[in-house]
């Protein structure tokens, strides 16, 4: 018997692609890390935004939980059902029209299923830069990312995604489409409905399309890997390249030694240096200026390692050795799939409070097993860095506690335990264990005045129950 919800989908819908059988979901009820699981009446394809409408109408009228997903990159198992609910997963896959590339107003229009990278090229085709970099972007949609208000490395000089978004359209819970797709820069007429979506993770409304913020095309990249002592010695390096090159720091990227030594033993490369460091910094300077860059950036790497901050220091001579120096830190993640279970944090500390954070993180980690591992890298210039602990075979069980010494430091350094990936439903206990009673107490009422009855993405970023509280 066709469940009733399906059934109004086709009526209200027909050309919104369903599939129910168990082959045609099932990539769908899995996240990409294969921990979480979920089940679902039928994934629904829409290609409009009157059918992403229809779909969230018909599941508000037969009490069905819609489950938005993109790329399906995301690493908190936001875009996974979860619970017993009946949900639908709705996928904006077939909405990946770049709609309009304005080179004056510095705008890009795209529908929330076109991947990143194709928004991109289509940009630098026209001369100009979108600037959002991540490893997943071959996947990852506008959506997901507007969604889950990704960083990246490039967050240090052109801001998250929320600083790149100027005009959204969503569908809201009751099925009506909000739209505010002018690309305005300038625009105080009343609340910016468009920031309570982003990072919202699919929890109080659809994204359908957005005009995105485009900037000038750099027309010289510098790349350099550097070997340094310690994280201390890093933030020195970067207040150097902050008083001396500024805004055309587009990367400061920090990897433990231990992090780049197991991307050379199991994804292979070669380390630019003659010695292995204790720590590296792997940073990118760009621009479209004439300004003599690459001699300004060597000049200062010799005076960091005149002064103690660095060890020794390498500068990609072209494009290839470019793309070899960022594998090295792209690769990091996969890498540690070799070594057994990985406990992931995201964590984000004032930017001078990195070194102490790290510290601390790390005592308490070694202090509650000697076997874990510690993998820890990250965007050092946005104060944000993936402390992953390494559990081996048999300690599997350790992660809760992980968790809790980890983000008992975070907190005691007045950070947060969720600075990209988000909450989903990997970290909505922790968040519920950590953040402000009060602010909790806000989000719920937001929550509620936006999707009363619960039906977006239920059970992530906030408790399920919690939703319902009066
Ligand atoms: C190798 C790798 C590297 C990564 N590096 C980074 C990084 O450096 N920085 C970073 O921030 N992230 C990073 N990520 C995480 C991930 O790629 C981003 O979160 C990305 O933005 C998710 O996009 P997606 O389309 O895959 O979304 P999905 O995974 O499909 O969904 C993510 C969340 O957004 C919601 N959602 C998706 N589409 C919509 C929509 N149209 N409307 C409303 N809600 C929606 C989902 O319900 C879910 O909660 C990385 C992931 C991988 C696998």
């Amino acid at each position: 018997v066709t469940h009733p919800f399906i059934a109004a989908v086709q009526a209200a819908a027909p050309n919104c692609r369903l599939a129910c059988d168990a082959t045609g979901m099932e990539p769908f009820l899995t996240d990409c890390r294969g921990i979480f699981r979920g089940d679902a009446l039928c994934v629904a394809s829409p290609s409009t935004t009157a059918d992403v409408a229809a779909v969230v109408g018909a599941a508000r009228a037969h009490g069905v939980a819609v489950v938005p997903q993109g790329g399906n990159t995301g690493l908190a198992g936001g875009a996974t059902p979860m619970g017993r609910q009946p949900q639908v997963v709705l996928h904006l896959g077939r909405m990946r029209a770049i709609r309009r590339i304005d080179r004056v107003g510095m705008t890009l229009e795209a529908e929330a299923g076109c991947i990143l990278q194709s928004a991109k090229e289509a940009a630098q085709e026209k001369g100009r830069l979108l600037p959002i970099s991540f490893a997943a972007e071959g996947s990852a949609t506008v959506g997901g990312m507007i969604a889950t208000n990704a960083g990246g490395i490039n967050a240090l000089r052109y801001g998250t995604v929320r600083q790149q978004v100027l005009g959204l359209e969503a569908v809201m819970s009751d099925g009506s489409v909000l739209r505010a797709m002018s690309g305005l820069r300038k625009d105080n007429s009343g609340y910016d409905w468009k920031h309570w979506l982003i990072g919202s993770e699919g929890t109080l409304g659809i994204v359908t399309a957005a005009v995105l913020r485009l900037s000038p095309l750099p027309t010289q990249r510098h790349v350099a890997f550097v070997a340094v002592d310690s994280p201390a010695a890093a933030l020195r390096l970067l207040e150097r390249l902050q008083d001396s090159v500024g805004n055309a720091l587009s990367a400061f990227e920090l990897m433990s030694g231990t992090s780049v030594a197991r991307v050379l033993q199991h994804q292979g490369g070669r380390l630019p240096l003659e010695q292995a460091g204790a720590w590296y910094v792997l940073l990118e300077l760009s621009d479209q200026a004439a300004a003599q860059l690459g001699p300004q950036l060597e000049a200062e790497l010799f005076a960091a390692m005149d002064a103690g901050d660095a060890r020794d220091a390498a500068v990609a001579d072209n494009l290839d050795q470019m793309r070899q120096f960022w594998a090295l830190r792209e690769n990091i993640t996969e890498a540690e799939r070799h070594v057994g279970r990985s406990f992931k944090h995201d964590v984000a500390v004032a930017v001078s409070a990195m070194p102490d954070f790290i510290e601390r993180a790390s005592a308490a980690v070694t202090a509650l097993h000697a076997d874990l591992s510690l993998n820890v890298f990250g965007h050092l210039g946005d104060g944000n860095v993936h402390f992953n602990v390494l559990a081996p075979d048999g300690l599997e069980s350790l992660g809760e506690r992980v968790h809790h010494v980890v983000h008992d430091v975070v907190a005691a350094c007045e950070g947060s335990i969720a600075a990209e990936h988000g909450i989903g439903q990997y970290r909505v206990t922790e968040l519920q264990r950590l953040k402000p009673p009060q602010e909790m107490a806000w989000m719920a009422r937001v929550k509620r005045a936006l999707d009363p009855e619960n039906l977006l993405n239920p059970g992530k970023l906030l408790p399920a129950e919690q939703n319902h509280v009066a």
